[in-house]
């Protein structure tokens, strides 16, 4: 009896311990997937700070003189279900003397994203990023890079496929809300400024403007246009964009630039550094989009 419990005790071991490796072995050897992962960040040690954007939590109130992007907490979904208002507080928008917002749409890109993010860095302005739900899945480390460096994030939609987008108000809030979800799934945090594809005019109708001023979104257009989404050069794009800023003086209190870094937008970020100096040299104040941004026109 002895020696046939003593057998059984060593079998039970024997099994108990294959069960451990058998369960633990694929987890230790589990290796990340590397390849969905973009290249090294060229800003590595901001990941870890708080970065300096403003939050909007359960009222939406926004501070007057605010000069943060501004994200919220909540998805509209989940303010629904907390009854909290969806609808942001209408403010007084900021007019300065000489202020410009540089505003990129259709990122993020693997190439021109962080070249964007480290001249930005250099000459130590911000801007704001109307981003692609679509390309959001595929690079959320530059999403959280833009977010850490304290840029503005701008909901761009999910697909920018007009024919689905300018179907109905309902198909666009729904694109909207479903990168805002991706979005937040990255940075914990959802924007409430969003830019329609290709513009509202000819696209939006009233019902448009209505359902995004329930849900809280701010829709923001621009009055430069840096002409980069033909195949422009970085010369052609930086004299269009001195010329319509020395045409139109009268948009000096809210010049909103509007510029491309998606897929093959490199002459965009070869004529940055370039258009960055010209608003300098012109006394410009450089700020990011948010509630106190006045309409472009
Ligand atoms: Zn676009």
């Amino acid at each position: 009896m002895v020696k046939k419990y003593s057998l059984l005790s060593i079998i039970g071991i024997i099994f108990v311990i294959s069960f451990i490796f058998l369960t633990s072995s694929p987890r230790s050897l589990a290796i990340p997937n590397m390849q969905e992962s973009p290249s090294p960040t060229s800003q590595p040690l901001e990941t870890k700070t708080q970065p300096n954007v403003y939050y909007l939590t359960e009222t939406n109130n926004v501070v007057q003189t605010n000069d943060k992007p501004e994200y919220d907490v909540f998805t509209n979904q989940e303010r629904r279900e907390r009854n909290f208002p969806t609808a942001l507080t209408v403010i007084e928008p900021y007019l300065g003397d000489k202020i410009i917002y540089l505003t990129f749409d259709d990122g993020p890109d693997p190439e021109n994203t962080p070249l964007i993010l480290t001249i930005l860095k250099e000459n130590n302005v911000k801007a704001t990023f109307f981003v692609v739900g679509t390309e959001v899945s595929k690079y959320p480390e530059i999403v959280q890079q833009i977010f850490t460096a304290g840029h503005a994030i701008g909901n761009h939609t999910y697909n920018h496929v007009y024919r689905q987008l300018y179907q109905s108000s309902t198909t666009y809030i729904n694109q909207l809300q479903h990168n805002d979800e991706i979005i937040k799934g990255i940075i914990n945090v959802r924007p409430r400024i969003s830019r329609a594809p290709g513009g509202t005019a000819g696209h939006f109708t009233t019902e448009y403007w209505k359902a995004l001023k329930v849900q809280g979104y701010i829709e923001v257009g621009w009055n430069i246009s840096s002409g980069d989404a033909s195949s422009a050069k970085a010369d052609t794009i930086l004299k269009n964009i001195v010329n319509q800023t020395n045409n139109n003086t009268f948009l000096w209190s809210h010049a909103i630039l509007l510029m491309h870094d998606g897929k093959g937008h490199s002459e965009t970020v070869k004529a940055l550094p370039s258009i960055i100096q010209f608003y300098k040299e012109q006394g410009f104040e450089f700020r990011v989009i948010n509630a106190t941004t006045p309409p472009a026109w």
